[in-house]
């Protein structure tokens, strides 16, 4: 093994608790495991939040397949293919539909496999991603009015700009947007959509009026803050000085594979991209690019050992990578290194490698790669 990633259930715990209380109380929580649980692991993830989740949220069939086993309701928010319509259906799966073309099939084999379908419509706001407009969500209706089979368990919608500002007036105007497009499915149905929902993390944590029947939790669930400004907003608003609502939930560690001594005017690693000042004493680390540590780190980052830091020297291999211990006293072959997490006083969070990287700690942990032994702890 050489590297692995533990999953303290006790945090992730807590923070879905932490949203149990924060929210109203008939707000249901979807917890979003996409893309391997935010890189955690997603039978790992779903096997600790089972109990006490009210959905999960995935991206697609395959992640579906994975989980069904928990016998949660599931909801796919990416695309199902038309191939793909009937295991959904077969399966029970709750299903983000914007398009006429899925409505059409689904409407073909509700029928022929005699079974009720729940769909989600996707309403467009202003993300200009997925979802239905205003004239091809009346088609949509439309078809669906004529097939009593298909029943409209949600209406969501997905907010373009509420974790890269402070300032949340597009936010707001998708919102009476979406309030608009929910009016119009209730009043031409004639009846109340279960499950109306808006709200990713950024939201649950700041706009109450954004919760609706059901949240879509991700980021926040695994203890991490949607961003710098998200974390702002929140303080000032809550007027709660205390990031530690929310507990990371992720640590990534590895063993020192060999050290050494090299002299001063060595030049270390490929591209002989970085040169000793003096006689220097190196770890090398069993990881690499190939397993998510983003190449940009190389002589920037650092890792932690016994509590201490060292920075990473020469580039970033595919599976190897160089730091500098000879500050570090005691160093043996096969310590412990944290490359995300805690070592004594000090800490590496996401976020810094997202900043060292520039890029979002969304990115960080989501492309840790699936091979890497995940751990409850
Ligand atoms: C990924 C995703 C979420 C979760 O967003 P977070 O910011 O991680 O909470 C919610 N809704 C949709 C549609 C998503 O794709």
């Amino acid at each position: 093994m050489n590297s692995w990633i533990e999953i303290d259930k006790a945090s992730l715990l807590q923070n879905l608790d932490y949203f149990r209380q924060s929210i109203k109380k008939d707000v249901k929580i979807a917890s979003v495991i996409k893309a391997n649980a935010y890189g955690h692991g997603i039978e790992e993830v779903a096997s600790i939040i089972a109990d006490r989740t009210d959905f999960f949220a995935v991206h697609s069939i395959e992640e579906a397949r994975i989980i069904r086993r928990f016998k949660k309701p599931i909801l796919i928010m990416g695309y199902v293919q038309l191939k793909d319509i009937e295991e959904a259906i077969e399966s029970d799966y709750h299903f983000a539909v914007y398009n006429i073309e899925t409505i059409m099939k689904i409407s073909e084999f509700s029928i022929k496999l005699n079974k009720d379908v729940l769909v989600h419509l996707k309403i467009e706001t202003g993300t200009n991603r997925l979802g239905f407009t205003e004239t091809e969500l009346r088609n949509a209706i439309g078809i669906i009015s004529r097939n009593e089979k298909i029943k409209v368990c949600g209406a969501y919608t997905h907010f373009a700009n509420i974790e890269d500002t402070t300032n949340h007036y597009y936010a707001e105007l998708q919102l009476s947007r979406f309030n608009e497009r929910l009016n119009t499915i209730e009043t031409t149905m004639n009846r109340k959509v279960d499950y109306p929902h808006t709200a990713c993390s950024a939201a649950s944590l700041l706009f109450e009026e954004a919760q609706f029947k059901m949240i879509r939790l991700g980021i926040a669930l695994y203890g991490l803050w949607p961003s710098k400004e998200t974390l702002l907003s929140f303080m000032l608003k809550k007027h709660d000085d205390s990031p530690a609502v929310l507990k990371p939930v992720l640590s990534w560690k590895t063993r020192v594979a060999q050290l050494k001594w090299v002299e001063e005017g060595d030049y270390i690693g490929y591209g002989c991209s970085y040169r000793t000042t003096s006689k220097t004493r190196l770890a090398i680390l069993p990881i690499g690019y190939s397993d998510g540590l983003d190449r940009s780190l190389s002589n920037n980052g650092y890792v932690l050992i016994n509590g201490k830091r060292a920075h990473i020297r020469g580039r970033i291999c595919m599976n190897l990578t160089i730091v500098d211990v000879t500050h570090i006293e005691e160093v043996k072959l096969e310590n412990e290194v944290v490359i995300i997490g805690k070592s004594g006083y000090e800490q590496i969070t996401a976020e810094y490698h997202a900043s060292w990287a520039n890029t979002i700690n969304y990115e960080i942990i989501a492309r840790l790669g699936g091979h890497i032994k995940r751990i409850i702890i």
